[in-house]
């Protein structure tokens, strides 16, 4: 059964994220039913957490490159990795690839079903197959039938910019329904064998036709539904157009597994896709959420770089708390109260507070230096124990700083009376 009406009723709630931390909130977004498989070890679909992936870019012969690109892939956070099948080393590589991998790979598969058919025996644990290239229905079902046989799912990967080309003249072009029917052309094929460990995707590098693409097709099939805008580009443009197509249909419940298919490193495509997840509450946090007020004239700091250098301190820590930089003790605590832990700037000093409570004030230059040490011990020791052990005369040193910065200037952070004697003398100059 590949085909489907969605019913609004039968929707399974996305698990929120951890209790405690800063993301945790009231919204749980439904999430339409699918039907779930496994990739390996790892369940896509079927209410199962939303998964992030990514491709490598060796070429799949060099088994150690290869390797160690999929290692820092899966320290990213990747769930899956994908790699190119297109030629006979490319297939033996896969061979040693695969029992070394710490996820499950996907083979790639472009135009040669024997490649199809290499990849299963070098024992990946999906295959990506593409309508648009493959399209000899007998050779598509003997896949099909070899992966019924090894219990390994397949994705078909529909893509607008190499649709097949009887579909393109059908539809006079790359439409969503054209896209939709690429992949359902598909899916009776793999019916006629028996197989059903399927999941889909539809990608194009348009944004809308993306969007409208997948929101047909997850109306009329439950198989799991793999999110992606295909050739976005470099960061950030590319980016951007990724979390457009993405982020709209993650809030409407349509979508298993993602990818960013950006022309950067794709170490920064899985860091895209697990922010993205994070930032929605779809999994759990992995890293630290940086925030940071926009600075403004009461800024104490070049608050950018201290958020830069902040980050960079921080992103590689695994510490899965929010973290605030804000630019003046006047205004930065109580905005980022909410925040799991923050430093604002005053007087030459970093105050930092947790949960918007002044608990430690330091010198400027060690700003970062602190934020950091305290990140550590909060995730090591909770909050109410770094609460608990707090400075208690920070406090009293933090308000006499913000006092002090009221007084130098008051509400006026635009130093509106300078200006405007400067303006007075210009006019007067006329
Ligand atoms: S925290 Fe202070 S510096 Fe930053 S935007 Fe708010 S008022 Fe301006």
């Amino acid at each position: 059964m590949c085909c489907r009406s969605w019913d609004s009723d039968e929707v399974t709630t996305t698990p929120g994220p951890p209790a405690g931390t800063t993301t945790a909130g009231p919204v749980h977004w439904p999430r339409r039913p699918t039907r779930q498989i496994m990739v390996g070890q790892v369940p896509v679909g079927g209410g199962s957490p939303i998964t992030v992936q990514s491709m490598t870019i060796t070429k799949t012969a060099d088994v150690d490159g290869t390797l160690a690109q999929i290692y820092a892939l899966h320290a990213a956070g990747a769930d899956i990795v994908r790699c190119t099948c297109n030629e006979r080393a490319a297939a033996e590589g896969l061979a040693q690839i695969v029992p070394r991998s710490p996820v499950p790979i996907v083979a790639d598969i472009h135009f040669h079903v024997e490649m199809a058919l290499a990849a299963l025996e070098a024992g990946v644990q999906c295959l990506r197959l593409n309508p648009g290239n493959l399209r000899k229905p007998e050779e598509i079902k003997l896949v099909a039938r070899e992966c019924l046989d090894r219990h390994v799912p397949v994705r078909i990967g529909v893509n607008a910019g190499s649709l097949d080309p009887r579909l393109y003249e059908k539809y006079g072009g790359a439409t969503p329904e054209a896209l939709v029917e690429s992949a359902q052309h598909e899916l009776r094929l793999f019916d006629e064998v028996g197989f059903e460990d399927v999941k889909i995707s539809v990608k194009a590098s348009n944004v809308p036709l993306m969007i409208e693409a997948y929101r047909q097709l997850s109306a009329v099939t439950d198989h799991p539904l793999h999110l992606g805008v295909t050739e976005a580009g470099p960061p950030p443009a590319g980016t951007i157009k990724a979390t457009a197509g993405i982020a709209t249909l993650l809030a409407e419940g349509i979508g298993d597994t993602i990818r960013y298919s950006l022309t950067a490193d794709p170490v920064d495509e899985v860091k895209a896709g697990r922010q993205l997840l994070e930032a929605l509450g779809l999994r759990e946090r992995k890293n630290v959420d940086l925030i940071a007020c926009p600075s403004c004239g009461r800024a104490e700091i070049d608050v950018y770089k201290v958020a830069q250098e902040a980050m960079a301190a921080l992103e590689d820590r695994n510490l899965p708390i929010q973290v605030a930089v804000m630019g003046c003790v006047v205004n930065g605590p109580g905005e980022a109260r909410s925040a799991d832990l923050g430093i604002a700037a005053g007087r030459h000093r970093g105050h930092l507070f947790i949960k918007g409570q002044i608990v430690r004030v330091v010198p400027e230059a060690e700003m970062v230096a602190a934020l950091v040490e305290e990140a550590e011990k909060l995730v090591k020791e909770g909050i109410d124990a770094r609460l608990a052990a707090a400075d208690h005369g920070a406090a009293a040193e933090a308000e006499a700083d913000r006092a002090a910065l009221l007084d130098l200037r008051g509400d006026d952070a635009n130093n509106s009376e300078t200006r405007i004697d400067l303006i007075d003398k210009r006019l007067g100059h006329r």
